[in-house]
């Protein structure tokens, strides 16, 4: 290995930089996770991360990655046979459903063509046809990672409501947290699963299930067979700040400074911040003359923005490209769109310098790749972010 100078930029849809202050926070002694020093620790955690979620239930908190934290929403209310109603945004919505397929539930895909987010519409519709109420469980990704499409979390609801439909509403928000307005209870959310590594500036390691109060009592009785992710012993302990089993307790330093953060900044502010800078690289994106794989409007993510490489060309060629010549990692296309789009993540821990320095790799990259495009995609975001007042600075 060669040392290659300056700072590497980290600008996939997750893991996320990890701002200094949350580092520091971490690299503190292991302690005792069953001495009076730790119940204070997760207490403040678990009070912490429920700010985030907005809401007065409990969120459980996991030494997992989002993926197990995603199992452990499904196997808590739905068992073998049960049928769950779930929207393709992405590959991550088809990941979710091939984990419940596997654990014997009938999952039935709304198909979408993974330019936009869910279509509260299509849920309402389908909801209204299953008058025996056989469908337990609607499932949504709120920002789906793998197309940089957001989910209208809040109209899903409606369309539940709309529908007099009794199932449990089940949101993945793993990518959204913290970097998009969620609102748990207001949205009569039921489960809730995220993880650290995105919006939440963490390194990847724990995840979570916020649970709403009809949740739990599904769950009670309901649920698949399960041992380690079951929410009861979970909350029990919870009460006094403990874990049934050791926690990750350096992350849960990490946690408590990270929203310690997020609230000096404001969430309002963070939020304002992600759609800023998402707006600033669609503008380069299109003055590139690429495309932006949303196609939606009203659905693009301010998280990460997919673009759509021009027929005939590797996405995966120019992501070395740019990775060998200005250091710089971007986000893959993920197996339908392999190869045929890549992805900014602009989340988390980033400024406007930072956004610029990173649309800065992709348009240099481009030329390196021999990708045919534009110049002046980086002058086009800059303005931009000059005329389009800085949420937090300006403001
Ligand atoms: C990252 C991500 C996952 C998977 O989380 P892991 O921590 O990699 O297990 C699932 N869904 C979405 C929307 C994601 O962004």
């Amino acid at each position: 290995m060669t040392h290659v100078s300056g700072r590497h930029f980290l600008q996939i849809p997750g893991p996320s930089p990890v701002p200094d202050r949350v580092l520091r926070a971490m690299s503190a002694q292991v302690i005792d996770h069953r001495s009076p020093e730790f119940g204070e620790l997760g207490l403040e955690a678990l009070a912490a991360i429920k700010t985030i979620f907005k809401t007065t239930q409990d969120v459980i908190i996991y030494p997992s990655s989002g993926t197990g934290a995603w199992e452990a929403a499904l196997a808590n209310v739905l068992r073998e046979g049960d049928s769950v109603l779930m929207y393709e945004t992405g590959h991550f919505a088809t990941l979710w459903k091939k984990m419940a397929e596997k654990l014997g539930i009938e999952a039935e895909f709304i198909g979408g063509d993974w330019r936009s987010g869910a279509d509260p519409d299509q849920i309402e519709q389908r909801l209204r046809a299953d008058s025996g109420h056989k469908i337990k469980a609607v499932c949504v990704v709120h920002n789906e990672t793998s197309t940089g499409s957001v989910s209208p979390i809040a109209d899903v609801r409606r369309a539940l409501d709309a529908a007099g439909h009794p199932a449990l509403l089940m949101v993945d928000t793993i990518s959204g947290l913290g970097s998009i307005d969620f609102r748990f209870d207001e949205w009569g959310v039921d489960v809730a699963v995220s993880g650290s590594q995105k919006g939440l500036m963490l390194p990847p390691g724990i995840s979570f299930n916020a649970v709403s109060a009809k949740a739990v009592e599904v769950s009670k009785a309901g649920g698949t067979r399960r041992s380690y992710w079951d929410w009861h012993d979970m909350i029990a302990i919870n009460a006094k700040g403990y874990f049934p089993y050791t926690p990750a307790t350096n992350m849960l330093y990490g946690l408590v400074e990270a929203i310690k953060m997020m609230h000096e900044e404001g969430l309002d502010t963070i939020f304002a911040r992600h759609q800023r800078h998402g707006a600033a690289t669609r503008a380069a994106v299109r003055a590139w003359g690429l495309d932006v794989l949303c196609n939606r409007q009203g659905h693009e993510s301010g998280v990460l923005t997919a673009v759509v490489m021009p027929e005939g060309h590797s996405a995966d060629h120019f992501r070395s490209e740019a990775l060998r010549h200005y250091n710089i990692s971007l986000g893959s296309g993920l197996s339908k769109v392999a190869d045929k789009i890549f992805r900014i993540g602009h989340l988390g821990d980033i400024n406007d310098l930072t956004l610029i320095g990173a649309l800065s790799g992709v348009e240099m990259g481009l030329a390196k790749a021999k990708v045919p495009h534009e110049k002046g995609g980086v002058g086009v975001a800059m303005q931009y972010l000059q005329e389009t007042p800085a949420p937090g600075i300006d403001a």
